[in-house]
């Protein structure tokens, strides 16, 4: 609450009393807050690839280049971490566009099936290093639907790529699809290594990684899923996650069929 005092002087100039002005700026102050806790996860996230570049490459100056497996072992996380911040700044970049609805919608007749195609196609090579099957079924009837074709391919691809970082060597995902005449339903799951239920509400936020180790492991950014949820809401969906831990996680987008 901000509390603003004045004196209340009537035309004689006498003291009458006193205005007393409440304003409710709890709200102000919320969305002041999440902006700098932005701002500092934001300085904090990109710190560690820096710091970690930062010491791999004085170690090797120091002297570690000797032993050229040494430097070929550090030479790759020094690569591998370049990447990850590459894909932080992007994502980071991503999420505030969408965040401030400056990415216009580009309504279109989208055929899904081939647009999951397109997608798999792309997390492919991933996929079979991995020894992972990415399943279609229900490939009939076709589904066509006006969306915009760019943001359901984002949220496609980032469902994916996590069920494939997420599930260990011989796993499966399925995506299936389906609709009927309000909405359009897209499922990905995986049998992977699931969500303790404890951290299911959290998955959505910014930065939130289940597991920070494992999931820097995964070359995540924790930014993925908030896209995801920011995409789904500007296209009015809806996305929900069942999860279990050791057996497996399905992500539910549910869009209006139009
Ligand atoms: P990240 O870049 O870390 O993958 P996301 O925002 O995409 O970030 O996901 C947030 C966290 O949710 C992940 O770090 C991971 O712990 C968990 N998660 C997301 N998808 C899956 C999945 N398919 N299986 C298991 N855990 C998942």
């Amino acid at each position: 609450l901000d509390v603003n005092f004045a004196p209340y002087i009537n035309f004689k100039g006498e003291a009458r009393g006193v205005v007393v002005v409440l304003h409710d700026i709890t709200e102000i102050r919320r969305l002041e807050k999440m902006r700098s806790d932005f701002v500092a996860n934001v300085s904090h996230e990109l710190r560690t690839p820096i710091t970690s570049i930062k010491g791999f490459t004085e170690t090797l100056l120091e002297g570690a280049m000797q032993d050229e497996e040494t430097c070929r072992n550090f030479l790759q996380i020094i690569s591998d971490e370049s990447e990850r911040l590459y894909r932080m700044i992007r994502d980071i970049l991503d999420l505030s566009k969408i965040e401030q609805k400056r990415l216009p919608l580009q309504m279109n007749q989208v055929h899904l099936q081939e647009l999951i195609t397109s997608a798999v196609a792309i997390m492919n090579d991933q996929a079979q290093r991995k020894q992972l099957s990415i399943a279609l079924p229900n490939q009939t009837p076709e589904i066509l639907l006006m969306t915009d074709r760019d943001c359901l391919q984002q949220i496609v691809l980032n469902l994916l790529s996590n069920a494939v970082a997420y599930t260990p060597e011989g796993g499966a995902i399925t995506i299936h699809t389906e609709q009927n005449a309000q909405r359009v339903l897209i499922q990905v799951s995986d049998t992977g290594i699931g969500i303790p239920e404890k951290d299911i509400p959290r998955i959505f936020e910014r930065f939130y990684r289940v597991d920070k180790a494992r999931s820097r492991d995964s070359g995540g950014t924790g930014l993925g899923l908030a896209i995801v949820k920011h995409l789904v809401e500007n296209l009015h969906g809806q996305i929900s996650v069942q999860s279990r831990e050791g057996q497996g996680t399905t992500f539910t987008v549910t869009l209006p069929f139009l």
